[in-house]
C-alpha cells in the first residue's frame, strides 16, 4: 500500500475533522483560510524543508526554540524569515546528519541564538565541525542532553528533553536526541531519526515522559524503523506529522508505518503534500492549520478524538487508559 492508499487516507482524515467540527461545535470548528492569531497562542510550524526535519516553536510569550535545520544551507533561513521570525533562543540538532543539520550554520549566523542543544556523539563530518566552530565564533552556548530528563522553559510552555540513551557509536540515529514539548493539555514528541534501539530504551527508562501525547513527529521521515507498535501504544498520539521530501529516494513514508498509523487510526499530516504544517494550540484547545483546513480539536481530556472515517475514535478501554 503505497501512493493509493495515502491519498484517501489523508483525505478522509480530514473529513473525519470536518465531521466533528459539524457534529461538536463547541469543541471542533471547521474553517478555512489563514491562521487564527493569539498572543495567548503555543504555535508549532514543521517547516517544509525538503527530505530533512526544521520544527519552529513558538511560546505564547514569544520565545522561540528550532529543532534542527533541514538539508540545504539556505532552506531553514528563508521558511523562518516567511514566518517573521527575527531571533531565535534555542536551536536543537538531533543528531549529526546532514539532512538534520545542513541549514544550522545560517541559522545561527542569521538569528543568533543564545543556546545550541545537540550531543558531543563521535559521528563528526567536515561540515559538523565547520558547524561547531560557527557555535563557537557566534557566541552560542552550548547545552548537552545528560542522564536525567532536562526541562527547559520557553515562557509557559516546557520542553523537557529526554534522558540520552547510551551513545551508540555505529548508528548515529540512535544518538538523536528527543523532546516533550507540553503546553497545557497540548503535548508533541520529537525524536528526530531515532530507530528501535533508542526508543526501546526511553521506553523502559523514561516512560511518564512520553504517554499519550497531542501529536507526534514521525521519527526517521516515516521510515519502517522510525515508528514501531509498541512506540504507538506508549504515545497514543491523535495526530502524526511527518517532513519528508516528495518523491524521496528512500520511499518514506514506508509502507510499514502507513500500515501502522491505519491500525491504529492516526491520522498524518506530511509536509510533502502540505507544505509546511502548523499547530496552534491555547493549551486547552489546539488547531492543525494549512492554507486549506483549520481544524479544532480539544486538547485534553481527549475522549473526542476523531479518526478517518469520521467514526468516534478509541475502544473505551483505551480512552480511559490514556486518561490515566
Ligand atoms: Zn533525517
Amino acid at each position: 500500500m503505497t501512493g493509493p492508499l495515502r491519498r484517501p487516507f489523508l483525505k478522509l482524515a480530514a473529513l473525519a475533522l470536518a465531521a466533528a467540527a459539524l457534529a461538536a461545535p463547541a469543541r471542533a470548528q471547521w474553517n478555512s483560510g489563514g491562521p487564527p492569531r493569539s498572543p495567548q497562542a503555543l504555535t508549532v510550524d514543521v517547516l517544509d524543508v525538503g527530505q530533512g526535519d526544521s520544527i519552529l516553536i513558538r511560546s505564547p510569550e514569544g520565545k522561540t526554540a528550532l529543532i534542527d535545520a533541514g538539508p540545504t544551507r539556505d532552506g531553514a533561513v528563508q521558511a523562518l524569515k516567511k514566518k517573521g521570525i527575527t531571533a531565535i533562543d534555542l536551536v536543537v540538532v538531533t543528531h549529526h546528519h546532514l539532512d538534520h543539520h545542513g541549514g544550522m550554520d545560517a541559522v545561527i549566523r542569521e538569528f543568533h541564538p543564545k543556546y545550541f542543544l545537540a550531543t558531543d556523539s563521535s559521528h563528526t563530518t567536515q561540515s559538523w565541525l565547520r558547524l561547531l566552530q560557527t557555535v563557537k565564533s557566534e557566541n552560542v552556548t552550548s547545552v548537552l542532553p545528560t542522564a536525567k530528563p532536562r526541562r527547559i522553559e520557553l515562557g509557559s510552555a516546557t520542553l523537557t528533553v529526554f534522558p540520552q540513551p547510551p551513545e551508540d557509536p555505529k548508528s548515529e540515529n540512535d544518538n538523536s536526541v528527543g523532546v516533550r514539548l507540553q503546553y497545557g493539555g497540548f503535548s508533541m514528541i520529537l525524536t528526530g531519526d531515532s530507530e528501535p534501539p533508542s526508543r526501546n530504551w526511553w521506553l523502559e527508562n523514561c516512560p511518564d515522559l512520553l504517554r499519550d501525547c497531542s501529536v507526534l513527529k514521525l521519527a526517521h521521515h516515516g521510515s519502517h524503523n522510525g515508528t514501531d507498535a509498541p512506540w504507538l501504544d506508549m504515545l497514543k498520539p491523535e495526530l502524526a506529522v511527518v517532513s519528508l521530501g516528495a518523491g524521496n529516494s528512500y520511499g518514506h513514508p514506508h509502507s510499514e508505518t502507513l500500515e501502522l498509523l491505519k491500525r491504529d487510526r492516526i491520522p498524518l499530516v506530511r509536509t510533502d503534500e502540505w507544505g509546511t504544517i502548523s499547530l496552534v494550540s491555547d493549551g486547552s484547545t489546539w488547531n492543525l492549520v494549512s492554507s486549506s483546513m483549520l481544524a479544532r480539536r480539544k486538547a485534553a481530556p481527549r475522549r473526542d478524538a476523531v479518526v478517518a472515517g469520521g467514526e468516534p475514535t478509541r475502544g473505551p478501554s483505551r480512552s480511559s487508559s490514556r486518561r490515566r
